[in-house]
């Protein structure tokens, strides 16, 4: 496709690798997993993935939440597979339950035109609040409050690469807010309205721009597959949330926690199905600097069915630069992305020194 050909132009060299730095470990931070019992095999296949490449080195406690308590199996197998300390969470009820002002008859309606448009798990009344949950309530249990940075893993992902380096400890020291390995476009029709109900909130904090945002990212729409349907002015790209290494002190601050109770209000949740990872970018793009967003181009990562495979000697089990094969190759974002950081180190003082 035109987009991996561009991707084989860009120099990915721009893009740093950090030198292995070993020792740390000590980092405020802490792996954490929203999964169900029924997800146990998956949650423990990840678990050995990333103990294997990177986690046994650092022994960052892991933190299993659920809305549901966990089963003791559960609790039994997962700790097994760490030397780490394993924490369960439950998710308290006002953070995971439909909101009163959720109006039944509006939000039928809406899934049966999720349906008609086939949006996956449009139908799922726990998909939409598992999104929701994801986009502004994660932070809020108590059990992070003393952390700073996370890292999300779900159920039967993959990591094909030896990391020898502290992720965490190169978010501190790099003051980045969020990273990313796989970015893409999303259905339009599952956030229809999130552009427009975000710009109405930008409207009336226009001080909460970043003068180093990702606007072109957020609206540049050129390489979008489908351009039948209409995101009424969202590119769709959006990182991939499924994998993220992320200062929680960004959604905790005043900007994020009132862009989210904006959208939250408005219903997109439900009516829509906006994913958390959308919500998340969009508040990315346009309240972080571009240059605390950072791409682990290095992390060997894959959730079906999409993967980041670094062309680097210390990645096994996956094709160097393979995203994915078939149809979904096209819904790659790489391209608008390295577009938007050229831009950005272009006007805010060139290479950003990692
Ligand atoms: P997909 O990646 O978008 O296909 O969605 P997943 O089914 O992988 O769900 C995303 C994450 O949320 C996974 O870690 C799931 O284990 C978790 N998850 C989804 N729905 C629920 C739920 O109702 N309860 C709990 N506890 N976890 C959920
Ligand atoms: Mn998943």
């Amino acid at each position: 496709s035109s987009g991996d050909r561009a991707l084989n132009r860009m120099n990915l060299t721009q893009f740093e690798l950090p030198t292995s730095n070993l020792t740390t470990g000590r980092a405020n931070a802490t792996l954490i997993s929203l999964v169900r019992n029924e997800e146990l095999g998956g949650i423990i296949r990840s678990m050995r993935q990333l103990e294997m490449s990177w986690n046994n080195k650092y022994n960052y406690p892991w933190i299993f939440f659920n809305d549901v308590p966990f089963t003791e199996e559960f609790k039994k197998r997962t700790q097994a597979e760490t030397k780490a300390q394993c924490h369960y969470a439950l998710i308290p009820k006002e953070h995971w339950e439909i909101p009163e002002w959720i109006d039944d008859d509006q939000l039928k309606q809406g899934i049966a035109e999720q349906k008609k448009k086939g949006i996956k798990y449009a139908s799922s009344i726990s998909y939409h609040q598992m999104c929701r949950w994801n986009s502004g309530f994660f932070y809020k249990h108590p059990i992070l409050d003393n952390y700073k940075y996370y890292w999300r893993v779900e159920p039967d992902i993959k990591y094909f690469c030896d990391i020898d380096y502290d992720l965490f400890q190169f978010m501190a020291d790099h003051n980045k807010v969020y990273g990313f390995t796989i970015n893409i476009f999303d259905d339009p029709f599952s956030v229809k309205s999130l552009w427009p109900t975000s710009m109405a909130f930008l409207k009336s904090h226009p001080d909460y721009l970043s003068t180093d945002n990702s606007m072109t990212w957020l609206t540049d729409d050129t390489l979008r597959p489908d351009k039948t349907l209409s995101a009424n002015g969202y590119s769709t790209c959006h990182f991939w949330s499924n994998f993220e290494i992320a200062d929680l002190d960004f959604w905790r601050g005043e900007k994020y926690q009132k862009y989210f109770d904006h959208l939250d209000q408005s219903g997109g949740f439900f009516y829509e199905r906006w994913g958390d990872a959308p919500v998340h970018s969009v508040a990315l793009g346009l309240f972080a600097d571009n240059s605390q967003i950072h791409w682990f181009r290095d992390i060997g990562y894959e959730h079906p069915p999409y993967s980041n495979c670094p062309d680097l000697p210390n990645c096994q089990n996956c094709k160097p630069n393979v995203f994915a094969s078939g149809r979904v190759l096209k819904e790659d974002c790489r391209v608008t992305w390295f577009k938007q950081v050229c831009e950005s180190r272009t006007q805010h003082g060139g290479m950003s020194p990692e």
